[in-house]
C-alpha cells in the first residue's frame, strides 16, 4: 500500500473535512504520520534484519512516545496530533497483526519472510484483499475530484 497511505488518507481527511467543515487537519503533519511507520521500520529491518513492521508499527509504542511528545512539548500539539492521527491511520491501513500492534505486550515480534519490496508489491496488489480495493476507490476517488475540478474551472 505505498501510494495508498497517501490517497486514501487525504481522501479521508478531505471526506471528514466536507462532513464537518470546521474540522481542521494539516494535510502535512497528516501525511507525515501516514508514512512514519514504514519511515521507521523498512530501514531498521534492512539494516538490522528485523520484521519489515516492527515497533514502528506497534500502537502501544507509537501511543507512548507520541503521549510523552504531547506532555514534553506542549505548544506542539497541532502538529502532533495530527502526525499521531497518520500513523493511527497507517496502521488500521496496513491491517496490522495484534502481534505487532500491541507489541511488545503480547511478547517478541515473531520473525517473517524477508522478500524484497518488488516481491511485496508484486504479492500486496496481485493478492486483491481488501486494502487493495480500498487503495483503488480512493484513486478512483481523486480521479472523479480531478475530473470534477476540470469540468468546473473548463466552462
Ligand atoms: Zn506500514
Amino acid at each position: 500500500m505505498v501510494l495508498g497511505h497517501l490517497t486514501v488518507t487525504s481522501a479521508g481527511r478531505r471526506l471528514a473535512q466536507q462532513g464537518v467543515p470546521r474540522l481542521f487537519v494539516p494535510l502535512g503533519p497528516l501525511l507525515l504520520g501516514a508514512y512514519l511507520p514504514d519511515i521507521l521500520d523498512k530501514p531498521l529491518s534492512m539494516l538490522l534484519g528485523l520484521p519489515g513492521r516492527s515497533f514502528g508499527h506497534s500502537l502501544v509504542v507509537e501511543a507512548a512516545v507520541f503521549g510523552v511528545a504531547a506532555l514534553a512539548l506542549p505548544g506542539s500539539r497541532r502538529i502532533v496530533g495530527p502526525i499521531a492521527l497518520g500513523v493511527a491511520l497507517h496502521l488500521l491501513e496496513d491491517w496490522v497483526k495484534a502481534v505487532v500492534l500491541l507489541a511488545p505486550l503480547l511478547g517478541p515480534i515473531p520473525p517473517s519472510a524477508r522478500w524484497s519490496f518488488m516481491e511485496s508489491l508484486v504479492y500486496f496488489y496481485s493478492a486483491g484483499g481488501p486494502l487493495v480495493w480500498l487503495e483503488v476507490g480512493a484513486a478512483l476517488y481523486w480521479m472523479g475530484v480531478g475530473i470534477g475540478w476540470r469540468t468546473n474551472t473548463s466552462s
